[in-house]
This record gives structure tokens, C-alpha cells and sequence, in this order.
């Protein structure tokens, strides 16, 4: 059976010690309310990884990294390998979010390589697609999110694959306050799972989970996990807030 996840990704929010502030609340509310049927990941900058890992029971929380290098080592000032990210204790690691795309120009053979770096370093990668608002109005939003799996995540072996997670984010819900519907995004998460069986089979696509992301928030993930094909969600804003993180975990 395919897991319900919820992820906060903090993009660059905290300084690390209101990092520690917020990954402990958020894990003491999980503990003290014994969720266990969530798997809960925490997203912060790469600098408070380890502490964070310190922070959290990791039999609870999961931690992720939101990007890494697409080179395994050597002379890429700045970069941070998975090799590195595995090592601080982080479990996953965001690729392709709509941010990096459109920002550092990271394209889907790039994406491709970061997410098979994650993969050959035991990190479940968390690979974002997604429209923007011109797509979907154009009527274009099944081809490019078609086109964001070929050539992202379709070359992998059906192992490979298993170990992937796909979040769905349309590039107009994400920070905007927009949400996408509750039949849009079903409508979409129902087409993703399509592609998955069609490429690889009906087994992998029924245990592939597919989270939303763009604007979910602690009055709206209700609607949108009971949808068939989502299986919860990528948390961005709302999840800078410990109270309004764990109100979206609990809303299955
Ligand atoms: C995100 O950054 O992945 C995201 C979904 O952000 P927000 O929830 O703030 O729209």
C-alpha cells in the first residue's frame, strides 16, 4: 500500500535556531498525539541538516535536503552532493521544484542526473512537476507534465522507480494563495498514475504516492487528501507554522 506523506519544505525560512524551534514543536505534537499513519518529512536549508536529524525522532519524522548536486564530487563550488546529504542523517531529497526550474534553469536531463545521484545514495528522491498558468490555460498542462516524467524520472528501472516520490505542483498555486481544486488536482494526480502503469505497470503506479503541492494549507488539505490519487501533500508556507504543519498531517 502506498504511504501518505506530508513534507514540509522551509525553502530558505530559519536561521537554525528557529529551524530547532520549529522541527521540535512539530515533532512534539506528533509524539505527543501518536500520529503514525503520516509519514512526516521536514525540508530545511542545508545548513541545519544535521541538527535538525539531532533534533527529531527520526522514527517519526523523515528529513529531507530540497535539491542536490547533479556531480557526485570535486570542484563545484557551492554544491552539496547526495553522498553529502546521506551523511547528515537526511532520508530524502527534493529535485525539480518549480523554484529551481525556473530560477537556476534545471531542466529535466539535469533533474534526471540529481535524481539518480539520490538513488545510487540510498535518498528517496521527491521530484517536483508541474504547469505554469499560460500551460494550463493553452490546455497544454497533460503534455508538459508528460513530458516532465519522460524525460525526468521514465528512464529509470522499475526498482529505480519504486523508490521515487512525485509531487504535483502547479507552478500558479505555489506561494500564491491559489489553490488548485480539489478535482483539478485529482484530475491531474489520476492522469500521473496513468503514465506510471503505462510505462512501468498497474502494481508500481498503485504504489507510487503522488503528493499536491501549491497553496495547501490547514483549512484546505482535508479536500484534497480524500481525493482517489492524493496521497498528501508538499507543504511550503504552511509548514513554517508548527500548529498549521501538524493540522495538514492529521488531515487524512
Ligand atoms: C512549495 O514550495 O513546494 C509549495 C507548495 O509552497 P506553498 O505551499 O507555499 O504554495
Amino acid at each position: 500500500m502506498r504511504k501518505k506523506i506530508v513534507a514540509g519544505n522551509w525553502k530558505m525560512n530559519t536561521d537554525i535556531r528557529e529551524g530547532i524551534t520549529l522541527a521540535k514543536e512539530v515533532n512534539r505534537l506528533i509524539a505527543e498525539n501518536h500520529v503514525s499513519y503520516t509519514t512526516v518529512i521536514l525540508s530545511p536549508p542545508f545548513t541545519h541538516l544535521t541538527e535538525i536529524v539531532k533534533s527529531v525522532n527520526l522514527n517519526r519524522i523523515s528529513v529531507s535536503a530540497q535539491n542536490c548536486s547533479s556531480e557526485p564530487k570535486g570542484a563545484f563550488t557551492g554544491e552539496v552532493s547526495a553522498n553529502m546529504i546521506k551523511s547528515t542523517g537526511c532520508t530524502h531529497v527534493i529535485i525539480g521544484h518549480s523554484e529551481r526550474r525556473t530560477y537556476f534553469k534545471e531542466d529535466n536531463f539535469l533533474l534526471n542526473k540529481k535524481v539518480k545521484h539520490a538513488l545510487q545514495n540510498d535518498l528517496i528522491p521527491i521530484f517536483c512537476i508541474g504547469e505554469i498558468l499560460k500551460e494550463r490555460e493553452e490546455g497544454k498542462l497533460f503534455e508538459v507534465v508528460k513530458t516532465q516524467l519522460e524525460e525526468g524520472l521514465f528512464n529509470l528501472s522499475r526498482e529505480e522507480f519504486s523508490n521515487v516520490v512525485i509531487a504535483y505542483e502547479p507552478v500558479w498555486a505555489i506561494g500564491t494563495g491559489i489553490t488548485a481544486t480539489p478535482l483539478q488536482a485529482q484530475e491531474m494526480h489520476a492522469y500521473i498514475r496513468k503514465l506510471i502503469a503505462e510505462k512501468y505497470d498497474a502494481e508500481i503506479a498503485e504504489n507510487t504516492s503522488l503528493l499536491y503541492g501549491g497553496s495547501c494549507n490547514a483549512g484546505n488539505a482535508k479536500d484534497l487528501f480524500s481525493q482517489a490519487d492524493i496521497d498528501g501533500g508538499l507543504i511550503g508556507g504552511a509548514s513554517l507554522k508548527a500548529d498549521d504543519f501538524y493540522k495538514i498531517i492529521t488531515s487524512f
